[in-house]
């Protein structure tokens, strides 16, 4: 037997279980591993909450870092005792073992230990396809980055830092502004009531290329106001709930926008891509340009603790939960 979170309905944190479950068996193409260390994601609460539908029960989570224990046939690209991470669907990773496709396994570097990975895969690698692909940023620009204290947040103002890119970052704190200063935003903007007069006296009256904006339904329509003409709004995230149906119309009253709505499953499908996206983001933190920061830890047994903090917007950086 193994142990797992796992939610028998969806609601609030307290609907997460600790259960014991069968160790289940690799099948063909699929690895077993067992976690050291499982990434916390703003995804989970959306999945228990219902937000985003999956059949009942289920366990949550979406990444993990640990060492494989056994392969199913025809697997080569990774073997028992390798140290493997991943990030992405089918939910499972707030479990002690659990098995998974080996073509989305990434074998990691020996510099970057389990927590660290557990930490930055699904943040991470959204940084990079958010910055690199998505709206390829470029040296001298000025971008919005929302929740800039967060876990992608904090990635996100170091790797633009490191990109020659100027962050003016939104968090509802000073402590989060401190934060984000110190992480690299070159701005910090703490609330979203003035956000359009902000960021027009910070760029003298340019407004942005490009906002990414994961707070969804409560920042949607200030987001467009700080895009400059023909700016693109990368709307990935909905902390605040998600953003209702828009008129197209309201592209073109504001200057010929752009709008995109993407998912790191979309930009990591290829297993190209994947080793792609996950070789960027080790480069950047194996020289240090991106610290990841795990500012808390909690027992997986003890996620709903977790929920309850990253709901509350209590955490900062990345959190991790240790099986
Ligand atoms: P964070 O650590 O950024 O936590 C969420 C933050 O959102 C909070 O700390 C808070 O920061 C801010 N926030 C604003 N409004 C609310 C609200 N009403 N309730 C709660 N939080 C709020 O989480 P993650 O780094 O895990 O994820 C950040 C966002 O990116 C999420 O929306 C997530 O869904 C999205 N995401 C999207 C991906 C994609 O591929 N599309 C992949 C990964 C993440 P503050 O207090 O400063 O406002």
């Amino acid at each position: 037997m193994t142990k797992a979170i796992r939610i028998h309905a969806n609601g609030g944190p307290e609907v997460m279980r600790w259960e014991d479950v069968p160790t289940p068996e690799p099948a063909p193409g699929e690895a077993l591993i067992r976690h050291a260390a499982v990434g916390l994601n703003y995804i989970d609460v959306y999945f228990r909450t219902g937000l985003y539908k999956t059949a009942l029960p289920t366990s949550l989570g979406m990444e993990g870092a640990g060492t494989v224990l056994a392969v199913g046939d025809g697997v080569t690209s990774v073997k028992p005792g390798d140290r493997v991470a991943y990030a992405g669907g089918p939910l499972g990773g707030y479990s002690t073992e659990r098995v998974i496709a080996a073509d989305r396994l990434v074998v990691l570097p020996d510099a970057i230990d389990f927590t660290t990975a557990a930490a930055m895969m699904l943040q991470g690698m959204t940084a990079q396809y958010l910055l690199r692909r998505t709206y390829r940023v470029k040296a001298g620009e000025t971008i919005l980055v929302h929740a800039a204290a967060g876990g992608v947040g904090l990635i996100m103002c170091q790797w633009a830092q490191h990109l020659g890119v100027s962050v003016i970052g939104v968090v509802s704190t000073p402590e989060k502004a401190e934060l984000a200063r110190a992480n690299g935003a070159a701005h910090v903007v703490v609330g979203h009531a003035d956000l359009p007069a902000e960021v027009k006296r910070i760029t003298g009256g340019a407004m942005v290329p490009v906002v990414y904006d994961s707070v969804g339904r409560d920042t949607f329509a200030s987001s467009l106001d700080c895009l400059a003409p023909l700016g693109m709004m990368v709307s990935f995230g909905n902390a605040s709930g998600p953003v209702p149906p828009v008129d197209l119309g309201i592209l073109s009253a504001k200057g010929s926008l752009y709008i995109t709505r993407p998912t790191m499953a979309t930009y990591t499908s290829k297993r190209a891509d994947l080793e792609h996206v996950t070789s960027e983001l080790f480069g950047v933190v194996e020289t240090g340009a991106v610290k990841i920061r795990v500012n808390q830890t909690f027992k997986l047994a003890e996620a709903a603790a977790a929920h309850t903090a990253l709901e509350a917007r209590k955490t900062t950086g990345s959190t991790v939960l240790i099986p």
